[in-house]
């Protein structure tokens, strides 16, 4: 059963280091670099929400403790516990 995963990005305490766009195994992270937070920094963002495994790479690297992953698995059946998000 395919994991599926959840990433909230605190804007204000990403530094725009880019570690965890590049250890992304799914390339589903990016920074904004249209927009800036209050510091002037460009800050990560996730860009497609499909493609996040929850595999928790980006929230280990982030030196700024920036990103909390959430996980759960893709229930074919849909619904139910299998479904809830789990935050690790
Ligand atoms: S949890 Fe894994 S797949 Fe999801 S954004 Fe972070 S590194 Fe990418
Ligand atoms: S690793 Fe953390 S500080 Fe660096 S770009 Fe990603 S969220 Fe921002």
């Amino acid at each position: 059963m395919p994991a599926k995963g959840y990433v909230e990005i605190d804007i204000e305490q990403c530094k725009g280091c880019n570690l965890c766009v590049l250890h992304c195994p799914t390339d589903c992270l990016a920074l904004n670099t249209s927009e800036a937070n209050s510091y002037g920094l460009h800050f990560a963002y996730l860009v497609d929400e499909e493609e996040c495994i929850g595999c928790a790479n980006c929230g280990v690297i982030c030196p700024e403790g920036a990103i909390t992953v959430f996980r759960k698995r893709k229930d074919a059946a849909g619904g139910g516990a299998a479904a809830q998000g789990q935050e690790i």
